[in-house]
């Protein structure tokens, strides 16, 4: 790094092959951005305040002894540089984002101009019930949405996210076998799930054993039930799964894992895939989340944030979370510890302190109302449709592992098989990188070598699909003839690829200045 002696300091970096290197390192009008360690520093400030008075410490000799070596800036420069790294950033609103698994579909803006109305957006969790009707109505209203297009009995609110979801259905699992006495230790995972189902069932005490896949890329029903037994607590099975493909079985694995007194959780974050056009609940699945940031459209990616609400079978409502809504003459009422009736006395307790995420909840509710049950309906298929459109237009350039077994659900599936010696699925993304897109979801599931998982979602224009399918196609042509270049890409990008074994092995987690200074205080 060069520091100009003036102004923002720069990182003159290489750019596409016949390039030059620019002075500022900045490519036209896409400014290079340091560091903000490196444009401010600590004897700087961006505002007047009068020095805090003396006080008298309270932290009996633990109070910090040197300054914290925090960036000073003065506002435009602070705001020039979220605003330029925003510029780096590449989002939904930017263009085609294909990670498969993740449903980076459009997220409308009535739904975020639902969300920000004063009534939603500016109530307190502590507010008292009766002046918050509105709002507890919302939550009501989303859960009976739920209820339906599910086929499920109850739905727990609260958990934050689809991990958290699958923790609130293994936690409500256990709480149902403990209260007949029948603990059990074993929870079976396909071995093409999201890694969250297996860390879930392992972090709530379970061993976590695999199921194998067929080479159809389905779950193997002749070894599951082989191994099943009275020691297996649940199944946690992904439908539509993580190849892309429909669980045909999951009512017959359902009736096997009941006969053994077992549970079966859903993880259902495809939902996006089915919804409106098939019910869980006539599956025979016990508990399944519902990713609402994924299918029900609310921003995400980046760090949330999320909303993971789990359905649940008439067997398990008994053993759901508190609190939750429940509609009474007198309006809406939250059923917490103290006003659980019988009924709720198995309830394993609490996900979250309050109701969930109330930002989310809204952005759903209008998200459903305003398609309706035929417009969700028009939302799966269209789903599936862009991504065989995919699967079939990239068939020849790609090996499809699962081609064979029929359409795919809404996200298709490559590998990388027949690339040349040395060329790899991270070739083929960082060559999308060049292209203007964002790259696929890569080497998940880890059932198929090299996975590449491109899921289109309905939002999707054909015109916009056909321009993916062209530059997709292109750098596989160059990964299967071994174009040396694309080994370097990607070329344009802010960053060139990065040594990721050297970020794993040994990351920078914080600037050396400030560390320097942690370390002096800590002395
Ligand atoms: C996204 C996803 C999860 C986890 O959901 P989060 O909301 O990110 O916690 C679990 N399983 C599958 C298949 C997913 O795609």
């Amino acid at each position: 790094m060069t520091m100009l002696k003036e102004g923002r300091p720069t990182r003159p970096v290489a750019v596409a092959h016949e390039g030059r290197p620019t002075t500022t390192g900045n490519k036209a009008l896409m400014l290079e951005e340091a560091l903000i360690f490196e444009i401010g520093s600590h004897d700087t400030t961006g505002v007047d305040i009068a020095p805090a008075p003396e006080v008298k410490s309270r932290l009996g000799g633990l109070e910090r002894r040197k300054a914290l070596a925090l960036p000073g800036l003065s506002e435009p420069e602070t705001v020039r540089h979220y605003t330029r790294l925003s510029r780096q950033n590449y989002g939904i609103d930017l263009g085609f984002f294909p990670l498969g698994s993740c449903t980076m579909k459009h997220n409308p803006r009535l739904n975020e101009k639902v969300a920000r109305m004063p009534g939603f957006a500016d109530i307190h969790p502590l507010a008292p019930v009766a002046t918050v009707q509105g709002a507890l109505g919302v939550i009501h209203e989303l859960a009976e949405w739920l209820k339906t297009l599910t086929g499920m009995a109850a739905v727990a609110m609260s958990p934050k996210a689809g991990a958290h979801g699958e923790l609130c259905g293994l936690l409500a699992i256990r709480a149902a076998l403990e209260a007949r006495g029948d603990a059990r230790s074993v929870v079976l995972v396909p071995e093409s799930a999201h890694g969250t189902n297996p860390a879930t069932a392992a972090f709530c005490g379970y061993a976590v054993e695999d199921i194998p896949a067929t080479p159809e890329g389905r779950v193997d029903l002749a070894a599951l039930e082989a191994r099943l037994g009275p020691d297996v607590a649940a199944v946690m099975i992904t439908n539509p799964n993580t190849c892309g493909l429909f669980e045909r079985d999951l009512k017959k694995i359902a009736d096997a894992v009941h006969g053994i007194g077992g549970f079966v959780y859903c993880d259902g974050a495809n939902f996006n895939a089915i919804v409106g056009r098939v019910r869980p609940g006539d599956l025979g699945v016990d508990a399944m989340h519902i990713n609402l940031h994924k299918t029900f459209s609310t921003p995400h990616g980046g760090g949330g944030p999320g909303s993971g609400p789990v359905v649940f079978s008439a067997a398990l409502a008994p053993f759901a979370p508190l609190p939750f809504v429940e509609k009474t003459d007198d309006g809406y009422v939250l059923v917490e510890e103290e006003t659980a009736g019988e009924h709720h006395a198995g309830s394993f307790g609490r996900m979250v302190a309050f109701h969930g995420q109330m930002g989310m909840f809204t952005r759903a509710l209008t998200y459903i109302m305003s398609h309706g049950s035929d417009g969700l309906r028009q939302v799966s298929g269209d789903a599936v449709l862009n991504a065989n459109y995919i699967l079939r237009s990239l068939e020849g350039a790609l090996d499809a592992p699962f081609a064979g077994s029929g359409p795919c659900m809404h996200e298709a599936l490559f590998s990388d098989k027949g690339m040349a010696e040395g060329f790899t699925t991270l070739d083929i993304a960082k060559g999308l990188i060049d292209e203007g897109f964002h790259p696929m979801t890569v080497y998940f599931p880890l059932v198929v070598h090299g996975a590449m998982l491109v899921e289109p979602t309905e939002t999707e224009s054909k015109a916009a699909l056909d321009q993916f399918i062209t530059a997709f196609r292109s750098v596989a042509e160059r990964a299967k003839v071994g174009d040396e270049a694309l080994k370097g890409a990607p070329y344009f990008a802010p960053r060139r690829r990065l040594d990721e074994t050297l970020a794993a092995r040994k990351p920078v987690l914080v600037w050396t200045e400030p560390a320097a200074a942690v370390a002096e205080a800590a002395e």
